[in-house]
């Protein structure tokens, strides 16, 4: 009986062992559940609860892991959004397909709709249908380029786009493509008003000097293309210094003002006018068919223009009389170019001013002695290369903050016995009017790399010297090669050189440049755009180009300081040079306010008289060694 009650006992704890511990690995199964759970909805912070249970523990250990595991990648794929999102460049990342697959804040906020909306959304359909046909791509993975984009109201926005690829998964597919987008709104205004700025007279709203010539030479060569003819007036106001001196400028500029609203207003429309210089002013007019009636047709244009400004000026409490003295040239009987147009039409009307003003005269050859002296310099041109007569100069490139020589540019000099030194503007565009240029170009890049060989052996780092290129130069074939065998020659590095072209250069035959200047880049030389500011070029078109610096041409550094349209210019080429990663350097700089000006606002690098001008290459070297011994040879700066 004992035995039977002992035995019924133990049977019973048994069952309570067993119910206790099923209870407790029940507890820690309900715990690693709500854990497991927690974890489920994105809660983890909270590590895994030990329960003590043996049973469990490997459970237990496992989804610690899975926790910890978890904790990571979450961590750093909020990390991942945090940083897209941070970023104030539109980013989405597209299928191979072509469709939105991830889309950051500032995608959202540009295309004006919800991130989840741009999942799926084709690319194209994100493109303003007019950009569609232009939009490449496949151009676009091998350079950054431009497009114009529609938001979700309708809204047209023009961008930077920079395409990456994702590359290959490991299975082998591609992941596709990233696309950064940049509203580039701003830049393409600061653009268009330096183009307006530096095309337009800010006083009459009159094309100026420069946008006067460029439409000039676009007429000469249609009307040419045609067999037509053209003819110019150039205008002088009579006495205007006199007007100037007796009424005061201001009343000076509101002559001009109106004599420019006559002259826009009464010009028959096929004409153009524009403001050439203080009170010049020209005129021209196409579609002239034979010298006889180009002859009426100037004849009856002067006479509308002399009578215009011959009406009186009426101002407040005065009324002012005004005259001016016209000269004429038609194209192509005087002249089948700008240049000379312009010279025969100027030395005509100053044959009208020595005839007494106020009335005008048609230009014949023998007014030019200008024509003559001419063809006899480009007869010495020829020789001067054999008669050893070109020099270079160089001038100093410097840090504007600290005064530092950073570097110099190569300027050529002409010494014609008897002339003195001839500057390169006079006949420089004479050279490039026949094959010489090519000689010159070669002698410059030679004479370059002696001097420059010259300044490394005493010297460390003479700086980056820079060489100004003719268009004629870089279109011929062995332009490249030859570079390459002179600098091997002189054991100057390519990347010791840079090579100045202007915007119009540049623009003139891009298709044909563009593959040259990738060679040249490849060889390490550096390129800068010269005269920036003064061509005809849109800044993405000249992006296309791999250039590094952008040079602000004189004309807008002389009076940055003193008149608010050229800082504007100023610093906005600046800042537009700045946002696509360019170096920046002002040319032609004369004062310290200039200076101080350019600095602050934002342009690290400059040059011009007030640095010094251009000197021999044995000054330069002079000064590069004042420098080595801790001098600032060039500038004193201001404390
Ligand atoms: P650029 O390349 O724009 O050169 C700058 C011009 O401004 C130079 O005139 C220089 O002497 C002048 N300059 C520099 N600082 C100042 C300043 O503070 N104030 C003023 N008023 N002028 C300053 P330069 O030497 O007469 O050259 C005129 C142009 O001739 C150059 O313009 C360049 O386009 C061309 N050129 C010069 N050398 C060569 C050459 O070797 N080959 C070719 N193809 N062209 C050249
Ligand atoms: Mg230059
Ligand atoms: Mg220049």
């Amino acid at each position: 009986m004992n035995i039977a009650i002992a035995g019924s006992l133990l049977t019973l704890m048994a069952g309570l062992v067993v119910l206790l511990i099923m209870v407790r690995i029940d507890r820690a199964l309900v715990a690693l559940m709500d854990n497991a759970q927690s974890i489920g909805r994105g809660r983890y912070a909270e590590p895994i609860a030990v329960s003590g249970v043996a049973e469990t523990a490997a459970l237990e250990s496992s989804l610690e892991q899975m926790r910890q595991a978890l904790t990571t990648t979450t961590i750093s794929r909020d990390f991942l959004d945090d940083v897209l999102n941070g970023i104030k460049d539109a980013v989405l990342v597209m299928t191979t397909e072509g469709r939105m697959r991830t889309a950051n804040a500032a995608a959202a906020s540009l295309f004006g709709m919800p991130e989840q909306d741009l999942i799926g959304v084709a690319f194209k359909d994100l493109i303003a249908p007019d950009h569609l046909a232009a939009f490449n791509l496949e151009r676009l993975q091998s350079a950054p380029g431009e497009t114009v984009i529609r938001t979700r109201s309708g809204q047209t926005i023009p961008v930077s786009v920079h395409i990456s690829s994702l590359g290959r998964e490991p299975a082998g597919g591609n992941r596709g493509t990233i696309l950064v987008l940049r509203d580039i709104t701003e830049r393409k205004r600061a653009e268009r008003r330096i183009r307006y700025l530096a095309r337009f007279d800010t006083l009459t709203k009159m094309p100026n000097r420069m946008q006067f010539q460029h439409q000039l030479h676009q007429a000469i060569t249609r009307n040419t293309r045609q067999r037509r003819g053209l003819v110019l007036l150039y205008i002088d106001i009579d006495n205007f210094k006199e007007i100037n001196d007796t009424f005061g400028h201001d009343t000076g500029d509101r002559v001009l003002e109106t004599i420019s609203e006559r002259l826009t207003r009464t010009l028959p429309r096929e004409s153009v006018a524009g403001r050439l210089a203080g009170d010049e002013f020209a005129v021209f007019a196409e579609g002239i068919k034979g010298d006889q009636a180009g002859h009426e047709q100037g004849h009856d244009l002067a006479r509308l223009v002399l009578d215009e400004i011959a009406k009186p000026v009426h101002l407040p409490g005065q009324e002012i009389d005004v005259t001016a003295s016209v000269g004429v040239a038609l194209v192509p009987e005087h002249a089948d170019n700008v240049i000379d147009l312009i010279r025969n039409a100027d030395a005509a009307m100053y044959h009208a001013k020595r005839q007494g003003r106020n009335c005008h005269v048609f230009y014949v050859p023998e007014m030019n002695a200008a024509a003559v002296e001419r063809l006899l310099l480009k007869s010495k041109l020829r020789r001067a290369l054999e008669r050893d007569e070109f020099v270079l100069r160089y001038q100093p490139k410097v840090d504007l903050a600290t005064g530092e020589v950073v570097g110099s540019e190569a300027l050529l000099r002409w010494r014609l016995p008897g002339h003195g030194e001839i500057a390169p503007s006079q006949f420089i565009p004479l050279a490039e009017e026949s094959r010489l240029i090519l000689d010159i170009g070669a002698w410059v890049l030679n004479q370059v790399c002696i001097d420059y060989s010259a300044w490394q052996q005493r010297v460390s780092d003479p700086g980056r010297v820079a060489i100004n290129l003719s268009l004629k130069e870089l279109s011929q074939a062995s332009f490249i090669p030859r570079c390459r065998s002179v600098f091997e020659r002189h054991n100057v590095s390519a990347s010791c050189v840079e090579l100045e072209i202007t915007e119009t250069t540049l623009m003139l035959d891009a298709e044909r440049t563009l593959p040259l200047l990738d060679e040249l880049r490849s060889m390490g030389i550096h390129l800068s755009i010269d005269d920036f500011g003064t061509g005809y070029s849109s800044l993405s078109a000249l992006q296309q180009f791999p250039i590094s610096t952008l040079k602000i041409d004189r004309s807008f550094v002389t009076n940055a300081a003193s008149d608010p349209d050229d800082a504007t210019i100023v610093r906005t080429i600046i800042e537009m040079g700045r946002s696509l990663g360019l170096q920046v350097i002002a040319e032609g700089i004369e004062t310290e306010e200039q200076r101080y000006f350019l600095l602050h606002s934002g342009c690290q690098m400059g040059q011009g008289r007030l640095f010094g001008d251009a000197i021999s290459s044995d000054a330069f070297l002079e000064l590069l060694l004042r420098q080595a011994t801790g001098e600032h040879p060039v500038l004193q700066l201001p404390a």
